[in-house]
């Protein structure tokens, strides 16, 4: 008999036993969490729209006109003028032939890499990509190699070893984990030379780099990434993933993606949400220029503490402590002071890298972030975590 108890207690004595915890309120720069009201400190609502009266009036109004459920899937019943409209919006807004939207990114990436790719195929995967871009290239039995992180040159070897299969580069855009960028550029630059296609996941990008908010290609002022694939549920702050790219590309996966095909089309009002959210993001660049310049300012203030920061251009700080229990101790003495940041631990992060992954969102002022800044130095210093001694 399969010990279920024993495998409990084994992830326990691991120390990577994860428990649900539930707000009490809507996500945004401050929640109410276990009855007091904490600043958050680890959305990925990066512009803060969760709770924005514009988005909620758009679900609404698409409810009243559209109804509750979708009612089917989208090759059946369940395609919507609404959802037309999304795609449409989708493809101006990342500046691509087409559009399509699943019900999730997790949807996304594991029906496009599964839908495109079979056993005659080699997909090139960095160390640190999203969890569910690997489950993609299982999904799909095409032979899986993964490069190191952001390395091109480790890439262009690999890529050298396979030449003349079908082959797809899969890179995270912002990595999630990380917050760092990857080198897009280079990337497709190499895929052109080796005749590969590329894809980028854009999850943590959508919204927040790049000129208009559309992401890494337009950060690096790019057009040749092959498919550009994203969420709703992060800086859009609804749900549901995307992909966009040329119009014959969509249109096949739209025949091969079998996350696509058999499951219920997303509902009017988070459809709505998400083109209400586009239209905001491409009119209203100052709170992402202020979230990036806040990220740019946090991040130099907690190195000079002597916090072990990595580097980055984006709103994820990822704050090293190494040992998951005292990550997870830090973080629990970080919500009685009033900070709410959720330790990240194996298997999420590799071994002895766990970190509070703080990310800022577009609604902190710089006074919430002085008082973020005031908490973590004394919870710190306290702990042992900064101030050792040896500083400087
Ligand atoms: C969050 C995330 C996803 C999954 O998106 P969901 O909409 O949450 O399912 C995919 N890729 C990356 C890099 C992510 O961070």
């Amino acid at each position: 008999m399969f010990d279920i108890e024993g495998k409990l207690s084994d992830i326990r004595a691991k120390g990577a036993y994860r428990e649900l915890r539930y707000l009490e309120s809507a996500q945004g720069a401050y929640v109410t969490f276990e009855g007091r009201r904490v600043m958050l400190l680890s959305s990925n609502s990066y512009l803060g729209l969760c709770d924005d009266q514009r988005l909620k009036d758009a679900a609404i109004a698409a409810i009243e006109k559209y109804g509750v459920g979708s009612g089917g899937s989208r090759l059946t019943t369940g395609s919507n003028l609404i959802h037309r409209d999304l795609e449409i919006a989708l493809a101006e807004f990342k500046r691509t032939e087409s559009s399509m939207v699943f019900n999730t990114g997790y949807m996304t990436n594991l029906g496009t890499i599964a839908g495109l790719t079979d056993e005659n195929w080699t997909v090139f995967c960095d160390r640190l990509n999203h969890a569910s871009i690997v489950d993609g290239c299982r999904l799909s039995k095409a032979r899986l190699i993964v490069y190191k992180h952001c390395d091109v040159d480790d890439l262009e070897k690999k890529l050298a070893r396979y030449k003349g299969n079908n082959n797809l580069i899969v890179t995270d855009g912002v990595f999630s984990m990380d917050g760092d960028i990857a080198p897009l550029d280079k990337i497709v630059r190499l895929a052109k030379k080796h005749g590969a296609l590329t894809m980028v996941d854009d999850a943590h990008a959508t919204g927040v780099i790049g000129e208009s908010g559309s992401g890494t290609a337009e950060y690096f002022g790019i057009d040749g990434v092959d498919i550009q694939m994203g969420t709703l549920s992060k800086a859009l702050a609804g749900e549901g993933g995307y992909i966009a790219g040329k119009a014959e590309l969509i249109d096949y996966l739209r025949q091969k993606a079998k996350s696509f095909i058999y499951s219920t089309s997303l509902s009017p009002a988070v459809t709505a949400v998400a083109i209400e959210a586009i239209k905001i993001i491409k009119d209203d660049r100052s709170s992402r220029g202020r979230l990036l310049e806040n990220a740019n300012w946090f991040r130099g203030q907690l190195r000079e503490l002597g916090f072990d920061v990595l580097n980055g251009a984006t709103p994820i700080i990822p704050v090293i402590i190494g040992d998951a229990d005292l990550a997870v101790d830090f973080s629990k003495k970080l919500a009685e002071a009033g900070l709410y940041i959720p330790a990240i631990r194996p298997p999420t992060v590799p071994r002895n890298t766990s970190r509070l992954r703080i990310t800022l969102m577009a609604t902190h002022t710089r006074e919430d972030l002085s008082c973020a800044i005031e908490a973590l130095k004394g919870v710190a210093t306290e702990m042992g975590i900064i101030g050792g001694g040896y500083n400087g």
